[in-house]
């Protein structure tokens, strides 16, 4: 903001997070700032949903064991993982995503639990979803997604005290933000404590520098923040950016406010 100095009326994120944006900073100087909620909401469930069941099922894993040419013969107990059919997930964050989230997971026969600072009564009922305590449920549930903002109180929420309260076995996974994480201690609540695998779209620090503790586990399974890269959905944020930049350019109330 500095640097462009006073000649700056707008700043159209390119995201519905607005965690890299100082929003105080902006208001005080009177400069709009804008997002793109909303039509990122499906392809950021699917690829959480996707990692869900690459985390579970070992997909990326079995790629790569197939590929080096490790694969000798089928075995009874080879590749074994939790089911995802009939298991209980918790939606931590129960907004736009969660929500999209928990739809597809109600498409698997899952129990669906889910945290939020407000209670939703009407998904709750259209999802058959149940809303319950983040400390009591992270003991019962087979697999944890996450799907809040990164604010200053969701930051680091899965500490090493949450993540090892995780049930035994269990999957984690994370298209939020990387800093809602403790990195240090995923890293050994996958070595040594009670996480299957986890699957990750988002990570702290990214990106990962080469050779960095997530990326030498087996049982993790990395996307590079493509959450909302479906083709039609990109050209629909670009489409709501472009919008939002020339109302606010215009000195008009943008379709997208944020501030
Ligand atoms: P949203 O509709 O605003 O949903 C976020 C939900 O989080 C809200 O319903 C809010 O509900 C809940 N929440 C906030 N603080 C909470 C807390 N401390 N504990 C529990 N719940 C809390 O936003 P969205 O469109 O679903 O997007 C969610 C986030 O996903 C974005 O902020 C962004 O960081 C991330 N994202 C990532 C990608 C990617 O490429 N990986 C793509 C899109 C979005 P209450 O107010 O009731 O608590």
């Amino acid at each position: 903001m500095d640097a462009a100095g006073p000649g700056l009326k707008v700043i159209a994120q390119y995201a519905v997070g607005v965690d890299n944006i100082d929003l105080e900073a902006a208001r005080a100087r009177g400069i709009r700032v804008t997002n793109t909620p909303g039509v990122l909401t499906e392809a950021t469930a699917d690829l959480a949903f996707a990692l869900l069941l690459a985390a579970a099922r070992r997909v990326a894993e079995g790629d790569r064991f197939v590929r080096e040419g490790r694969w000798r013969c089928w075995l009874p107990s080879g590749f074994l993982g939790p089911e995802v059919h009939g298991a209980t997930v918790l939606v931590v964050g129960f907004g736009r995503i969660g929500q999209a989230f928990a739809r597809r997971a109600r498409g698997f026969g899952m129990e669906i639990l889910y945290t939020s600072r407000v209670p939703k009564p009407e998904a709750e009922a259209a999802l058959g979803a149940r809303r319950v305590a983040l400390d009591e449920a992270l003991p019962e549930a087979d697999f944890v997604s996450l799907h809040v903002p990164l604010t200053p109180e969701t930051e680091r929420l899965f500490d090493e005290a949450r993540l090892f309260r995780m049930k035994p076995g269990s999957v984690l996974v994370n298209t939020a933000r990387g800093r809602v994480v403790d990195t240090e201690a995923l890293v050994r609540a996958l070595q040594e404590g009670p996480l299957f695998a986890a699957g990750l779209d988002v990570t702290d620090p990214e990106p990962l520098p080469q050779g960095h503790p997530l990326t030498r586990l087996e049982n993790v399974v990395l996307t590079p923040h493509v959450g909302s890269a479906g083709r039609r959905t990109r050209e629909r944020m670009a489409r709501m950016v472009a919008e939002n930049l020339l109302a606010g350019l215009a000195g008009k109330e943008p379709p997208n406010p944020v501030v």
